[in-house]
């Protein structure tokens, strides 16, 4: 069997946690699973609710009013209280990663603690709450969303609070506290490996869906948007937001020029290296995460530049136009030289009568290139749209 790839750096999981390494990965994978994981917690909660308060229910019909009843029922009810208030919370914040982090953690702190208490206060029933203190031990590890971690720490001090109580108020024998306590111990090992590889699961299909969306809206040779994602999303997202917020939107069309000799010359290897430079040479002269740089077509690239006006988009076009011409792009033994040709449409949609008009900005650049090539290449032919 061949070695499986390395990750790329933002994939990569820490061995504990589970967690991705790279911060930004976790928040978009947490934004990603935040309604599964609260309906997960809702159920979670109803239960939790739906327990404390049958066995308050079944305690006062079994034994009637004792020494710790009135402490016992108030354990419950806090218990309870606390997860209805969560789920409000769940309700009234549905968007926040942080809102859900804190039902979780709340509730399970508070289900954890009123449970030690109503063992403290029954000390003669501690193989019994020894069952109860397993199922909590699995809770805890299933239901704080995606913060392993955080459920290892809290199960592990409610383990050895646990235990500390039978030690000091429960009628156990040496080994039969040791067997408990190893038990447990036992509990939280497996249920910390079963946490994580769930942990591990989710995360691996996220990364697994990312990839594959973003193998579907890039060219293959040049890592550029392709064109199916500028007429799905980038152009449609660009207008609407120039259009809410008058803003202006310039597109620049550039084509490489006699490409079709620079195949001829140095064959077809030599033009897929010219087209990966001038890809990475768009990408490094355009800012990261705003424009969009798009393979329109063979050896043609679209700039969808937001917020620039034509004169950025003429100074933009330029400037590749003067760095590309400059350069000598190594291919074998060979230096290979190309210049392009650029065509620049701008719309301004705090001026604009017609805004709907504008969706022909491509049109209008892919004229302006083609004015450019006839004008004799390797040049820059810009217009402002009415
Ligand atoms: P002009 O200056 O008028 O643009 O001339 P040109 O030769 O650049 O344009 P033309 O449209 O005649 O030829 C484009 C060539 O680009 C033809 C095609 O084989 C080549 N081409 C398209 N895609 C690729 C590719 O992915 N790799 C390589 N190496 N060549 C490609
Ligand atoms: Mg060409
Ligand atoms: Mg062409």
């Amino acid at each position: 069997m061949s070695p499986s790839p390395a990750r790329p750096e933002s994939w990569q999981l820490a061995p504990l946690s589970a967690e991705f390494r790279h911060a930004a990965t976790e928040r978009d994978f947490l934004a990603h699973q935040l309604a599964m994981t609260q309906g997960q917690l809702r159920i979670a909660l109803l239960f939790c609710s739906l327990f404390y308060l049958g066995f308050a229910v079944t305690d006062l019909a079994r034994q009637g009013a004792g020494e710790h009843t009135g402490a016992l029922l108030a354990a419950r009810a806090a218990v309870v209280l606390c997860a209805l208030g969560c789920l409000w919370l769940l309700r009234r914040y549905p968007s926040s990663i942080r809102v859900s982090r804190l039902a979780a953690s709340a509730a399970t702190s508070a289900g954890s603690a009123g449970f030690l208490l109503i063992a403290a206060l029954r000390p003669d029933e501690f193989l019994l709450h020894a069952i109860g203190m397993s199922i909590l031990v699995v809770v805890l590890y299933i239901y704080i969303p995606n913060r392993l971690l955080y459920a290892l720490a809290l199960a592990l001090a409610a383990t050895l609070g646990f235990v500390a109580l039978a030690w000091l108020r429960a009628p156990l024998r040496g080994a039969e506290l040791g067997t408990m306590a190893t038990l447990l111990l036992l509990a939280n090992v497996f249920c910390y490996v079963a946490a994580r590889r769930y942990q591990r699961l989710w995360r691996d299909e996220y990364s697994a869906r990312c990839v594959l969306r973003d193998q579907s809206i890039r060219d293959h040779l040049t890592g550029c948007y392709n064109r199916r994602h500028l007429h799905e999303q980038l152009l449609e997202n660009e207008l609407a937001r120039a259009q809410r917020y008058k803003l202006s939107l310039t597109v620049v069309m550039c084509d490489l020029d006699h490409f079709k000799a620079v195949n001829d010359q140095h064959g077809h290897h030599g033009g897929d290296a010219v087209l990966v430079k001038f890809a990475e040479l768009l990408r490094a002269m355009t800012r990261e995460g705003v424009d969009g740089v798009v393979r329109y077509g063979g050896e043609e690239f679209l700039l969808v530049l937001p917020e620039t006006d034509l004169r950025g988009g003429v100074l933009l076009a330029e400037r590749l136009r003067a760095t590309l011409a400059a350069s000598a792009i190594p291919h074998q033994l060979a230096l290979i030289r190309v210049t392009a040709s650029f065509g620049v449409a701008s719309a301004d949609f705090a001026s604009s009568a017609n805004p709907a008009a504008h969706h022909g900005i491509i049109a209008s650049a892919d004229n302006l290139l083609y004015a450019a090539k006839k004008a004799g290449r390797n040049q820059v032919r810009a217009l402002q749209l009415p």
